[in-house]
């Protein structure tokens, strides 16, 4: 690395230090004091960025995903209190997840997805459509996932544990006090 190099290393450490700084910000340093264009200032500041975020987070294998807060049940000892059939997850959003564990796993290629509620089947169609998304994904990178499901287990029935999420592993844990 050339002295040049080094110098500006040190110059972005030091500005990533600073209270309030960002991407944005780092930008601007390039641009305005530096001397890049604006394109090779925004390319230089994500890799600063991604390398922040690389050393700082590990690999992600792992995901939750809250697809509904209503339950067909009413535990009163339930940690979900209120249950709320207004706040499901939507399609956008679980595809984003699904997007975002393949992303951050970084080399990693054995993934796990775990459907949590509520009562994850009231959000069947939900299910089976991150199934397909996944399928996909794994299709196109190779990576392994399997999915477990935290469920009361009252909602199954011959055709939907038959579906299997789309011929997918998936191991489900039901219980009564879940
Ligand atoms: S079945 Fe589970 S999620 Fe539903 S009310 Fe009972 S403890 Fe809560």
């Amino acid at each position: 690395m050339t002295t040049k190099q080094n110098n500006l290393t040190d110059i972005i450490q030091a500005h990533i230090r600073e209270v309030g700084s960002n991407r944005d910000s780092i930008v601007r340093l390039l641009v305005e004091e530096r001397g890049f264009t604006l394109e090779d200032g925004r390319a230089l500041a994500e890799a600063v960025c991604r390398k922040m975020t690389e050393e700082r987070f590990p690999p992600i294998t792992e995901m939750e995903l809250m697809l509904t807060e209503e339950c067909n049940h009413r535990c009163d000892y339930c940690f979900v209190e209120g249950k709320n059939p207004s706040n499901p997850m939507n399609r956008e959003t679980a595809r984003a997840a699904v997007d975002f564990l393949f992303q951050r796993s970084r080399e990693k290629a054995e993934l796990k997805i775990l459907f949590f509620g509520g009562e994850p089947m009231l959000a069947f169609d939900l299910i089976r459509d991150i199934a397909l998304y996944v399928e996909k994904k794994t299709a196109a990178t190779g990576k392994k996932v399997s999915f477990d499901m935290t469920t009361n287990g009252t909602l199954f029935d011959e055709e939907r544990s038959e579906e299997r999420l789309a011929g997918k592993e998936c191991r489900s844990w039901w219980s009564p006090y879940h």
